[in-house]
């Protein structure tokens, strides 16, 4: 059965102790043990949008880096381009912002790096035994690492339900055409009645789907890549999405090439999760509403799946709400729970185990 690592927050809450815990959480959960002298380590991170306050914040990554350090290896921060046309969409935006956030050399001790190169074209096919994918398309950066810490943020997402450990390496991981793979090919529609032709939607479509016709906004079916960002972004309700198909592929395909990004990392792979300033919205939004309840705390474990499945169920626990119902409710999050454990990522099955 897999373990998982829990560090509760501390009842006042106060924001200079997760430190300590994460340098506990890294040596409970044996995550040393994936790190050799000389590896050259990938920790994954999302840096938030420029604008949003509640992503993992730098000085939580410090002590990742610091342990990984002290177990001779070389860490290094990383995450790919978005889709999207935001400050993440080229390397050269994305580097800057991570400055700006404190993700650097200087704010944590190791340089940020785009894995997935200047314009999210930098990639390599790994070769997997998935239900919907023989091959998929990651950072080539993953086939020069020799270990990988994730630190993910649990947050709301209004494709996949939820974001977590799955997604962070999923999506998070995936080139361009590895990110392109995993969107279904089902447009979204806008309700012209709704729409406020705010344009916002138009600014972030990656491929120019969106523009505006007769003062609303109108997708072009045949240009649409069927990523999701104008539902994500539309703050008048104004997109909808076919839920039940659209979703549940995405998850699926989502965990397979999470599980093509970890593919020979076997015992050199280790995760956090961190239930802090957990929102609505996810990293990628500017501004992804106010956290939804009170920090909780900070989970490790070596296993993508029981980590991910361990922050839900307390979510659930300490609030008495799922984070579907807080939420996205249309969406059922466990289909990247289940699929993940069917092909073999990890288990839903956990021991939880409390670190002081
Ligand atoms: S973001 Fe929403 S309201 Fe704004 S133009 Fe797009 S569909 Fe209309
Ligand atoms: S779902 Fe289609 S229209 Fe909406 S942002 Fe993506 S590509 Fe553009």
């Amino acid at each position: 059965m897999a373990v998982v690592y829990l560090a509760r927050m501390s009842p006042e809450g106060r924001p200079e102790s997760v430190e300590g815990k994460v340098r506990r959480l890294f040596d409970a959960a044996g995550l040393g043990e994936c790190v050799e002298p000389e590896d050259i380590v990938a920790v994954k991170v999302h840096i938030g949008e420029r604008g949003n306050k509640t992503h993992v914040p730098a000085r939580y990554v410090r002590p990742i880096v610091d342990k990984v350090k002290a177990r001779g290896g070389r860490p290094f921060l990383t995450d790919t381009n978005t889709l999207y046309k935001g400050m993440r969409s080229d390397a050269v935006d994305h580097i800057a912002l991570a400055e700006e956030h404190g993700f650097s050399l200087e704010g944590v001790g190791a340089p940020f790096i785009v894995a997935d190169g200047l314009l999210g074209h930098n990639e390599v096919e790994v070769e997997i035994d998935g239900e919907l994918h023989k091959e998929v398309a990651v950072a080539d950066i993953l086939a020069d690492v020799q270990a990988i810490v994730a630190a993910s943020h649990l947050t709301g997402h209004p494709l996949t339900g939820f974001g977590g450990t799955l997604k962070n390496l999923g999506m998070g991981f995936s080139s361009r055409k590895g990110k392109l793979a995993q969107h279904s090919k089902m447009p979204p529609r806008v309700d012209s009645e709704k729409c406020k032709g705010c344009g916002t939607c138009i600014r972030w479509c990656p491929v120019g789907a969106a523009e505006v016709r007769r003062n609303a906004a109108f997708i072009v079916e045949e240009k649409c890549i069927s990523c999701g960002e104008c539902l994500a972004v539309c703050r008048f309700g104004a997109v909808s999405f076919s839920w039940d198909q659209g979703s549940e592929v995405l998850q699926r395909r989502m965990v397979e090439h999470a599980w093509g990004a970890v593919m020979g990392k076997e015992g050199k792979a280790g995760y956090f999760l961190f239930l802090t300033s957990v929102t609505k919205g996810c990293d990628c939004f500017g501004d992804p509403g106010k956290p939804l309840f009170p920090d909780i705390g900070v989970l490790a474990s070596q296993d993508p799946v029981a980590i991910d499945q361990a922050g839900l169920d307390l979510v659930e626990q300490e609030t008495g709400k799922s984070l579907s119902e807080w939420a996205y409710p249309q969406v059922d999050p466990t289909v990247q729970l289940e699929h993940a454990e069917r092909i073999g990522m990890g288990s839903r099955d956990y021991e939880l185990v409390g670190v002081a």
